[in-house]
């Protein structure tokens, strides 16, 4: 299933249930926050090799945070008529435009690119 089908799949969802006009955009922007924080809760405090660890460990979990966001996601772009896909296609033409391959093998991080500095050598990453 690709993103064109999830997306009318799920206005499908909503729509058997009564629910395709019944929508609040700021509930839902708080439900994706919840999701976040869910995930987040996993790996608060942690540095970035116990995150992956536990990343690793909790792979159920994770698998569910991204469904739920997305489904979150798709419910919004429904809401609000955005075509998901195209708007995912827009972003990643963006970014390539804006992060080139060969620049960012020369800088790194993207946060460089943005004015910040990523000085994980001294253990904290932080803008300028
Ligand atoms: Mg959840």
């Amino acid at each position: 299933m690709d993103i064109k089908d999830s997306q009318k799949k799920i206005k499908e969802f909503d729509k058997a249930r009564g629910w395709d006009d019944m929508w609040n955009f700021k509930d839902l922007l708080l439900n994706i926050t919840e999701e976040t924080g869910e995930a987040w809760n996993l790996v608060k405090w942690v540095d970035d090799e116990k995150q992956r660890e536990i990343v690793k460990e909790n792979k159920e979990e994770v698998s569910d945070f991204i469904g739920d966001t997305m489904f979150l996601l798709l419910k919004l772009a429904n809401q609000t008529d955005v075509d998901a896909n195209q708007a995912l296609e827009d972003t990643l033409k963006e970014y390539e435009k804006r992060m080139p391959p060969e620049k960012m093998k020369e800088v790194g991080h993207a946060n460089k690119l943005a004015g910040g500095i990523d000085d994980k050598e001294n253990g904290s990453n932080k803008s300028q």
